[in-house]
């Protein structure tokens, strides 16, 4: 990417950016990592074998899990739900953005982040070479909108999570990168704000899968002053997954 894209990438999340003057680029903005995944959005896992008997039970697959969370009824979210968000991406992905919960916007569209805050969240990860058609997938740890955008209940929660942890398990991130205070504390399982979780690279699963918390984008969106914060994550976050594929 020319760095005069990469310009108006950041200036469309708001950081500003800082020109040399002796016309060599941006010194202190690196190249974002070129899209190193495929274009397979929306492809779908290859349906399991039959079960050898039947009690044996299916293993599961990205729609076999999708139907389960559409028809869930494990908490009363589902009473006030438009319908279930499953999450949106790349299932080869090597990134995975866990964000909170659907809102209003994507309680209708059955898109996790396609609000404003979304929108937010997809210049962000432009900014470092990441695009929900390509090569990221996002989800959040809850599939059905609190009413009012409420914070989620911890009942909630423990209903929902298990939803998430079975699309990690299939998804199998290189690098994870949760985003708002919520997602970081049920990922982490801790109460600690989200002030001492940035900056850190946290392990996650069995996989020891390193996880990046940085800032909600609608956080950022009453909070601009914090963009240039989440752009230091960000960029924390690429330098993480190069050493993981160095070039
Ligand atoms: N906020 C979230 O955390 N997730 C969404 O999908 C939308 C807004």
């Amino acid at each position: 990417m020319d760095s005069l894209r990469r310009n108006q990438y950041l200036q469309a999340i708001g950081v500003d950016v800082w020109v040399s003057r002796r016309g060599g680029g941006d010194a202190t903005v690196a190249a974002p990592e070129p899209a190193s995944v495929a274009a397979t959005a929306g492809a779908t896992t290859a349906a399991a074998p039959a079960a050898v008997t039947s009690t044996v039970a299916s293993p599961t697959t990205w729609e076999s899990l999708r139907s389960e969370v559409l028809a869930c009824t494990k908490c009363t979210l589902h009473t006030t739900r438009t319908q279930g968000v499953f999450g949106v991406g790349n299932r080869e992905a090597q990134w995975l953005v866990v964000g909170e919960a659907p809102g209003a916007e994507e309680d209708r569209r059955g898109e996790p982040f396609v609000g404003r805050a979304g929108h937010l969240l997809d210049a962000m990860l432009r900014a470092i070479g990441l695009n929900r058609a390509t090569n990221v997938y996002i989800a959040n740890v809850l599939k059905s909108r609190p009413p009012g955008n409420r914070d989620p209940k911890p009942e909630e929660v423990a209903a929902c999570l298990p939803y998430l942890l079975r699309q990690i398990e299939l998804l199998k991130p290189r690098v994870m990168l949760a985003v708002g205070r919520i997602a970081a504390q049920n990922l982490l399982a801790t109460d600690a704000p989200l002030g001492r979780l940035r900056g850190k690279v946290h392990q996650f699963g069995e996989f020891n899968t390193p996880l990046i918390v940085t800032y909600h984008p609608a956080y950022l969106l009453r909070t601009p002053g914090d963009k240039r914060k989440a752009w230091e994550d960000l960029k924390f976050a690429r330098s993480v997954f190069r050493s993981l594929n160095p070039t």
